[in-house]
């Protein structure tokens, strides 16, 4: 399909509620003291599927702002991925998409998937996913399995730590969840999710069965670890390899690349470990872990594990990097479809609705974007100093909520912080309204009377 033919196909994507009120937020005039522009990017976003776009509009908004104060200037070309592409095209990843993800300096994507939707079977409601019945070509996980392979992203790196605002979100122990700071290195174009042959047939009792192949070529294990090494280099210095060698071919040969490759990296303290047992230590004592590296398969299982320690899927980021081209930033969470489209609460001095999922996985992955996608630290480390200071205020989104937090919206407080509003804040010119299940039970438009003037602010110390 041409481009142009596209283009015309293409409406604007938008959250099933207003995420923002078509009046400007009452900030009063923002005059940034920043740099003028020196550098310009151009981003693709592809915000998916249920709270994907909600996600990806806060981690924009960010993204302009800790541009804006650090000289660069952002374009950004939105395109459609998943179900979203789908319902718009008929296939999960438009040509266009994988042109113009390709000629950009990053992309950003939201999530994808099927929302729930009822329908009813002898007089019952069923719960299901939307697209579940497609062929697997035409379900939107393909689009990203395309996506990926289609950039050439062979490096997903998934960072695990717990913060030490949210170690009470964690699940485990707070003597095992305290200090955890790991990366998974998982390999993303091979193995099992990739590997030929593969399909459905049937054996020689006439049954049916389902195959697939985990298949891995030594140059594809070769440049993962690579990545792996020099990861760890930047990091405390310690690799752990995680196969399957006592059982699968693919992986003696994962375990004997690996193991030759650490002649190069003699700074690096390399150590192997078996994925079953891998998956009992994430849990038993994750503080061991620095690196680790695995396939495909494996890293998908282990990295969404780790992220449990931290407390939230909705905290963490993740990037994929090929050998050359843009990177693919996007959180490791799915488009969570019980809770898109829902508001917690409506932000007065944003004067927006805001949403019930947390963004900040969507923000720490523009980090991950300015950081290892563009090399831009400092935009970066702002938005991370934004988050953590956040945290340590105490604000908090319904999954990481713990007594006594403030339970608000992380958006919105991100958005002041950047600004440097938190001076404002604290004289008192204006509240955050917390959300609370009484007051979510009220009309949004009756907070608009609990609204504080805002003064008019003449420069903001950027
Ligand atoms: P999920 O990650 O969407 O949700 C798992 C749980 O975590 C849900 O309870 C959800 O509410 C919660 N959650 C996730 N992100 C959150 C956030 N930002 N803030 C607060 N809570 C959050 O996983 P799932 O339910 O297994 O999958 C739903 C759909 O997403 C499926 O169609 C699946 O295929 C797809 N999926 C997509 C990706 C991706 O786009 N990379 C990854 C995983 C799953």
């Amino acid at each position: 399909m041409a481009a142009s033919c596209l283009q015309l196909k293409v409406r604007p994507f938008k959250a099933p509620f207003p995420s923002k009120s078509p009046s400007p937020p009452r900030w009063g005039i923002i005059r940034c003291s920043a740099t003028s522009t020196t550098k310009r990017y151009t981003i693709t976003l592809l915000p998916g599927d249920g709270i994907g776009p909600e996600v990806i509009s806060v981690a924009k908004d960010v993204l302009i702002v800790a541009g804006s104060q650090e000289g660069i200037e952002f374009r950004f070309q939105e395109m459609p991925v998943g179900g979203a592409a789908l319902d718009l095209t008929g296939v999960p990843l438009p040509d266009e998409t994988l042109s113009m993800a390709k000629q950009s300096d990053a992309i950003l994507l939201g999530a994808i998937g099927g929302y729930f939707q009822f329908s009813i079977f002898n007089f019952h409601f069923q719960l299901m996913y939307k697209w579940d019945n497609n062929e697997k070509h035409l379900k939107p996980e393909t689009g990203l399995l395309q996506l990926r392979a289609g950039l050439g992203v062979f490096a997903n790196l998934r960072p695990a730590s717990v913060f030490p605002q949210l170690v009470d979100s964690s699940t485990l122990k707070k003597e095992v969840a305290e200090g955890v700071d790991l990366i998974v290195v998982r390999e993303l174009t091979g193995g099992i999710y990739f590997g030929k042959p593969r399909g459905f047939t049937t054996n020689e009792k006439g049954e049916e069965i389902g195959f697939n192949t985990e298949v891995y070529a030594t140059y594809e294990i070769d440049r993962i670890a690579r990545v792996a090494f020099e990861t760890a280099r930047k990091r405390r210095g310690k690799l752990c390899s995680v196969d399957k060698a006592n059982v699968l071919e693919a992986s003696m040969l994962w375990r004997k690349r690996v193991t030759t490759m650490a002649s190069e990296y003699p700074d690096i303290e390399l150590s192997h470990m078996y994925v079953d047992n891998a998956a009992m230590q994430l849990i038993r004592n994750p503080k061991q872990f620095d690196t680790i590296v695995t396939n495909n398969i494996f890293g998908d299982i282990l990295s969404d594990e780790a992220s449990m320690i931290t407390g939230s899927i909705g905290m963490l980021p993740s990037a994929s990097l090929g050998e050359t081209g843009p990177g693919l930033f996007e959180p490791i969470h799915g488009s969570a479809p019980d809770i898109a489209g829902q508001i917690e609460v409506y932000c007065v001095p944003c004067d927006a609705y805001l949403d019930k999922a947390n963004p900040l996985a969507t923000v720490l992955s523009v980090v991950m974007l300015l950081k290892y996608g563009l090399r831009e630290e400092n935009a970066a480390k702002r938005i991370e100093n934004a988050v953590m200071d956040t945290l340590t205020r105490g604000f908090r989104t319904g999954d990481i909520y713990s007594t006594g937090k403030v339970h608000t919206v992380v958006q919105s407080v991100i958005h002041l912080k950047l600004f440097n509003f938190w001076n404002i804040y604290a004289l008192g010119k204006f509240k955050l309204i917390p959300a609370s299940r009484k007051l979510f039970s009220l009309h949004p438009s009756v907070y608009r009377f609990l609204t504080f003037p805002l003064p008019l602010i003449e420069t903001v110390n950027c």
